[in-house]
Formats: C-alpha cells, sequence, structure tokens
C-alpha cells in the first residue's frame, strides 16, 4: 500500500516513519521498516504506525539506509507475520511490495521443492526468495536477480530491495503500481508518492512501467527496464506544496 525508503547521510528512522505517517490516508492494516547497520533490523507491527514506533522505541534504529511499508493485506491475513518487509531465507535481502504477485502459488512450489520455507502467507514472500535463489544460483549483482526474477512475475508491483551484503545500495522497481524516486544531495528517498518525499527534495523521477532504478550511496544511479535496456529520465521538479 504505502512506500518509502531512504538512502544518505542522515538517521534513516525518522525520515521513514514521518514517510509512513504521510501515507496513513491511503488506509493500512499494518505497518513495518527494515534498517541496515552490519546487520538487517526488522521491525513490524500489525495496527497503526504509532503502534510500529512504540514497538521499535527500545531496540537498535541508528542506520542511514532503511525502508518502510504500510501494508493493505490481499494475500494472508493483517498479522505481524504477514507485515513487510519480508526477508528471504539466508536473511539477505529484504523486500517491500505494494500490489499482487499473481502467479506466486507456482514460484512457491517451485521454491518448497529447492528447500526453501515460508513463514507468512505473503505473495511478498516468495518473490524475495526467488531474488535470492536467482542471485545465489547465477551469482549475480542484486539489481541483475531482481530484474531476471521481476521478468518471471505476473501481476502489478511496486517494490524496494536491500541486500545486507551491499549496505550502499537500494534497488526500486515497479510494474503497474506508481513510484517515485527523490533525489537530494548525497541522498536519495523512494516513495509510493512524492508525500514523504516532498519535504526534503522537489527533484524527482516517476519511474515507467517495467523499470528498475539502481539506487548507490555515493550519488549515483541508473535506471533500466525489465530487458536490461539503461533508460534516461529527465529530472522533474515538483510544484506542490505540503498542504496540497
Ligand atoms: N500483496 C501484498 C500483501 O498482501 C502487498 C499488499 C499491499 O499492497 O499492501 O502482503
Amino acid at each position: 500500500c504505502g512506500i518509502v525508503a531512504y538512502i544518505g547521510n542522515k538517521e534513516a528512522y525518522p525520515i521513514l516513519i514521518k514517510g509512513l505517517k504521510r501515507l496513513e490516508y491511503r488506509g493500512y492494516d499494518s505497518a513495518g521498516v527494515a534498517l541496515l547497520n552490519g546487520q538487517m533490523h526488522v521491525y513490524k507491527k500489525q495496527g497503526k504506525v504509532s503502534a510500529l514506533e512504540q514497538y521499535a522505541a527500545d531496540k537498535p534504529l541508528a542506520a542511514t539506509i532503511g525502508m518502510g511499508h504500510t501494508r493493505w493485506a490481499t494475500h494472508g491475513e493483517p498479522c505481524d507475520v504477514n507485515a513487510h518487509p519480508h526477508v528471504s531465507n539466508n536473511g539477505n535481502i529484504a523486500v517491500i511490495h505494494n500490489g499482487i504477485i499473481e502467479n506466486y502459488g507456482p514460484i512457491k512450489e517451485e521454491l518448497k521443492q529447492r528447500g526453501y520455507h515460508f513463514n507468512s502467507e505473503t505473495d511478498t514472500e516468495v518473490l524475495v526468495n526467488l531474488i535470492q535463489e536467482i542471485q545465489q544460483q547465477e551469482n549475480l549483482a542484486l539489481d541483475e536477480a531482481v530484474r531476471i526474477a521481476l521478468a518471471e512475475v505476473i501481476g502489478a508491483y511496486a517494490i524496494v530491495v536491500m541486500d545486507a551484503h551491499n549496505p550502499d545500495q537500494l534497488i526500486a522497481a515497479r510494474k503497474g503500481s506508481p513510484l517515485v524516486l527523490g533525489i537530494g544531495e548525497g541522498e536519495f528517498f523512494v516513495g509510493s508518492d512524492a508525500s514523504p518525499i516532498i519535504e526534503y527534495t522537489k527533484n524527482v523521477i516517476y519511474l515507467d512501467d517495467e523499470e528498475i532504478a539502481v539506487i548507490n550511496r555515493d550519488g549515483t544511479y541508473m535506471v533500466k527496464t525489465l530487458r536490461n535496456v539503461v533508460k534516461s529520465h529527465a529530472i522533474q521538479t515538483l510544484e506542490m506544496n505540503l498542504e496540497a
């Protein structure tokens, strides 16, 4: 339902929480964040963003890369375990997802046969493990594993992917669900709309369907298609103000 992500020099967690609150108007049943700081920390709770904040208050929160999600359940009841982010079996890859992976059933069966287990009932947990499987099998960079996994997927999605082994990079991709990349000074934001981004930067790129953005801590980024064609987007300037 709602997506926000950050990579840069600032503390990610307050930006994520504030962003999730700005996305609350969309409606949701649970909320969660993933933070990378030496290891992957994932906190998620059914209910309001404020319930997540309370739950996370005494946990490690320092990180300059992270992502947050508000979920509107489509596959699996609203509960803590089904909330996003979802983490792959090896513990390294985390995904937040808006939308529906329609062919998650057969992919889940195949992954089970290869020894994967699933904690949730979501389509999203199938996608994150498909990414892990492709990354491991073909020894690929994360963005390539994401691209190949998404080429196998039928459905609609906006996703952000984070890898514990690469704390200097976020991957974002979309098809049928909106996703905005905010380009700041030495920092990047990702949102399912501009509302969590606008107070930090007005410079944005709206990703097109079947596009993947590779976003690096060093300030570089690249957009390519599911067919591996590099795209160049003109940076747009947001005109709306916070009250809009
Ligand atoms: N299909 C996913 C789920 O049920 C994502 C739902 C959403 O868009 O929030 O967990």
